[in-house]
């Protein structure tokens, strides 16, 4: 029996994921970069290479783990670059995609023989949540002047445009492309390639996958480019559950159990976004307000209902654990951080990574 609390990653859920990528990549010609900012656990890595072409990053220490863990195509991006990053990002990447002309035209002497792209704001998106909007007011994330981009077009051979968010909808990735292609087809004409980033929830169910692959291969015939696509959400989405154990159980106008976990700490994300924790849905008659063990008052999973009243012991399972959630662990309150355990192909389970005081005390001096 592994301890709680640990992430449990399934390969054959991971491998739904990677079988649709895969479909897509053989109808529609695109081919897909697991985005690490979302998800950067390599130890399934060995998995993911086989159905992926490789991985684009946010900054340089994702594009050495890209390269050196994952292999096959990397894309290097970043919002912005320090001078004593370029070399190691250059020598650890196949491209490189500058974020604004000032960044491309202050590393082009240093990138001139690497094969280099530029990130294009649409400004429209499919976001729900202002934090995460790439084209919000202000946005800082790439340009969206054409009459500017065309002069450096000589500069770049491709184009990053990511402006779906968390999108489920085929039909509003179609006209958002669209517009794009009004706005931008006399640059998209110029370029060999373009990266239509992530957020595209094609590995959801009823998913029109073919719709999908005919519009991303009619866009890459239209202007002769190689379409990439950088999935993160879509690549581990379900893959994933965070495994805790009831610690105390108490009753304050609500029933409420305490376990050995914290969002705050181990699912920030959710809590960033106020969402709730999933867990397999139950239709008990048991309500329970479940809560993280950190001395945060808002530590709240979330409220769900049980077949049975809860007992110290209790073993419960989030799930949707992977994304955004195991990047950003963190050290709050000094909670253990969950260990890594891999359910693997033939049902084995094996416990990948633990975490202990050592690694706490590490990451400060
Ligand atoms: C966040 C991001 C992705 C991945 O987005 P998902 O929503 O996880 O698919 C891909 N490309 C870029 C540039 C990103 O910023």
């Amino acid at each position: 029996m592994i301890k709680t609390p640990y992430y449990l990653i399934d390969k054959s859920k991971l491998l739904c994921n990677l079988e649709k990528i895969a479909y897509v990549r053989d109808h529609s010609g695109a081919k897909a970069l697991l985005a690490l900012k979302c998800f950067a656990t390599w130890s399934v890595f060995d998995l993911m290479n086989q159905y992926m072409d490789g991985t684009t990053s946010s900054s340089l220490y994702e594009v050495k783990l890209g390269k050196l863990k994952f292999g096959g195509e990397t894309h290097a991006y970043s919002v912005a670059y320090a001078d004593d990053e370029m070399d190691e990002v250059l020598s650890h990447s196949d491209k490189i995609i500058f974020n604004s002309i000032s960044q491309l035209q202050r590393f082009a002497d240093a990138s001139s023989s690497h094969v280099r792209g530029l990130r294009l704001n649409p400004q429209v998106s499919s976001s729900d949540y202002l934090i995460a909007d790439p084209s919000r007011p202000f946005s800082r994330l790439g340009e969206w002047d054409a009459e500017k981009i065309a002069g450096v077009i000589d500069k770049i051979s491709g184009f990053m445009i990511h402006n779906n968010c968390e999108n489920s909808d085929f039909g509003l990735f179609d006209s958002m492309l669209g517009q794009i292609e009004e706005r931008f087809g006399d640059l998209l004409q110029q370029v060999d390639w373009v990266s239509l980033g992530g957020g595209i929830h094609f590995t959801g169910e009823n998913y029109p996958l073919d719709q999908f692959c005919a519009r991303l291969k009619a866009f890459s015939d239209r202007y002769a480019v190689q379409v990439y696509l950088e999935p993160g959400e879509a690549a581990i989405t379900m893959s994933t559950s965070l495994e805790v154990s009831v610690l105390d159980t108490l009753y304050n106008g609500k029933h409420l159990a305490v376990v050995d976990s914290s969002i705050e700490a181990h699912m920030l994300d959710l809590l960033i976004y106020r969402l709730p924790a999933k867990m397999e849905p139950c239709e008990g008659p048991h309500s329970y307000m479940v809560c993280g063990k950190s001395c945060l008052a808002g530590d709240i999973f979330g409220e769900f209902q049980f077949d049975q009243a809860l007992q110290i012991g209790d073993r419960l399972s989030f799930i949707d654990a992977a994304g955004y959630t195991m990047v950003k662990k963190n050290w709050f309150n000094g909670v253990k951080m969950p260990s890594i355990a891999v359910r693997q192909l033939d049902g084995q389970v094996e416990l990948v990574k633990e975490f202990g005081f050592e690694d706490f005390v590490n990451g400060l001096s």
